[in-house]
């Protein structure tokens, strides 16, 4: 189904396609024309299915369609990471429209976020907490909100964040539309569902248990060292035309990357240090096949749709079988056929016996014959971290070692009988250590920025 079947305004149309967007995800593709149509909608989505766009979306079409002025929708989140994600997000979206948006959340100063009430933005994003602080104020009624969306339901009551909510709940008014999502849904989410959603739309996206049938998964036994050779020799031999690459870090990906275009392997990366046009370009630039390997850390990559997918690498045996079984799901999409391949070095097999169980059977082994498994190893694709510090404790203790030296050479040959010893000159003197204009610059708050959390 197409992102233009849902009939979503053109300028929204224009954001999504030029954020690369193939197709609405399972969640969007469910729960944005009821919540365009107006109806609650009760989802049970987790955190990469798409449900940030399943509410923003849907809210943006319906605020379009009236006179502005005043804050008419509040998304709720737990945290500020997330609520500062969710305004990203939302000026992608909103970047050809006129409607506006700001974050509301803790540790920064309140005075914009009250001006950002006080001119009636359109979209306020919001932990709980923040949220009343202001509402306490005139100024924080919000009496006309039209659109109230829980998003991380379970996450925030885990958080211990009911009574703000039911605070927050009572304040707002009665007739309104709500969108809650939530990963999970124990009884006592379900219980704050039927107390805020009438007749809502339900949708249920649980995780699938294990990966689609028509999928090939094989575990690839491989030192550490080798793991990068290993994929271009499998690149080389054709048993891989198309990868996504998963790495466990930013640092693993960019190095991997490095790699294949040293060993001629054109490879593009996406990861959270990436900006959204760089991750865009990424992984436009692997749909039309000018880049046969896509690198990306498992959080940059949530989301990403590509059809019928050849292969997906796991560089590294992600820690949690979850993560995957969502990886792996990610090739043998439409009945498609699609291998998934896993490199394993040795002390990765505890996390992969645990992958092996969540799935209910052992994976084969296999050796790639011509593959040279005793070759020298390439240099390793990071230093670990307690090397490192090693590394460089060792170099500051020369260095020290080396100035000593040469000051008492100094101090030698200078000192003439009878003369006092010279004083060392300490090397802060002269420098400033006052932090200049822009060291003490703060961001502004709710400006188009990643969270701090990104991936
Ligand atoms: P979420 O589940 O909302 O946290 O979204 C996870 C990621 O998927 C985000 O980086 C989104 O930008 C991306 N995303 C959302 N919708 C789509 C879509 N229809 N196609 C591809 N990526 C998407």
């Amino acid at each position: 189904m197409p992102f233009t079947s849902l009939k979503l305004h053109p300028s929204l149309q224009r954001s999504i396609k030029e954020l690369g967007f193939p197709r609405p995800t399972p969640v969007q593709a469910e729960a944005i024309p009821p919540a365009m149509a107006g109806r609650d909608v009760l989802a049970c989505a987790q955190t990469g299915s798409g449900k940030t766009a399943a509410f923003l979306l849907p809210i943006l079409q319906r605020l379009l369609d009236k006179p502005r002025g005043r804050t008419r929708a509040l998304v709720l989140a737990p945290t500020r990471e997330l609520a500062a994600q969710i305004l990203e997000e939302f000026n992608a979206f909103a970047t050809h429209t006129p409607i506006t948006g700001a974050a509301i959340y803790g540790g920064v100063g309140m005075g914009p976020q009250e001006h950002a009430l006080r001119t009636g933005v359109d979209v306020l994003i919001a932990t709980p907490g923040r949220l009343m602080d202001h509402m306490r104020a005139p100024y924080g009624k919000l009496a006309h909100l039209e659109y109230l969306v829980l998003d991380e339901a379970d996450r925030m009551l885990d958080m211990g964040f009911l009574p703000e909510i039911r605070r927050i709940l009572r304040q707002l008014p009665p007739r309104r539309q709500t969108l809650f999502f939530s990963a999970t849904m124990p009884s006592e989410i379900a219980n704050l569902a039927k107390e805020m959603l009438r007749e809502p739309v339900t949708i249920q996206k649980q995780r699938q248990a294990t990966p689609a049938a028509g999928i090939t998964q094989a575990i690839y036994p491989v030192a550490q060292d080798l793991k990068s050779s290993l994929l271009v020799h499998l690149l080389s031999r054709g048993d891989i035309q198309q990868a996504l690459v998963f790495t466990r870090t930013k640092h693993r990906a960019d190095r991997l990357t490095r790699f294949l275009d040293r060993a001629g392997v054109k490879a593009e990366r996406i990861h959270g240090n990436r900006s959204q046009a760089q991750r865009t370009a990424a992984l436009a630039g692997f749909k039309d096949g000018r880049f046969p390997v896509l690198v990306a850390t498992d959080i940059a990559a949530r989301g990403i749709d590509v059809e019928a997918l050849g292969h997906v690498v796991n560089f590294d045996v992600p820690a949690v079988p979850d993560d995957y079984i969502h990886r792996v799901g990610r090739t043998g999409r439409a009945e498609a056929i699609g291998d998934a391949f896993t490199f394993v070095s040795r002390d990765e097999e505890t996390d992969l016996r645990a992958i092996e169980r969540a799935i209910g059977r052992p994976l084969p082994r296999i050796t790639v014959p011509d593959f040279d498994y005793a070759a020298r190893p390439e240099a390793a694709l990071e230093v670990p971290h307690a090397q490192r510090i090693a590394e460089i404790r060792a170099r500051k203790r020369e260095e020290r070692a080396r100035a000593a030296i040469k000051a008492a050479r100094h101090a030698a040959a200078v000192r003439r009988p009878g003369q006092p010893v010279p004083h060392t000159v300490s090397p802060a003197h002269g420098e400033d250590r006052r932090p200049g204009p822009g060291r003490s610059h703060r961001r502004p708050h709710g400006g188009r920025r990643r969270g701090p959390h990104s991936s």
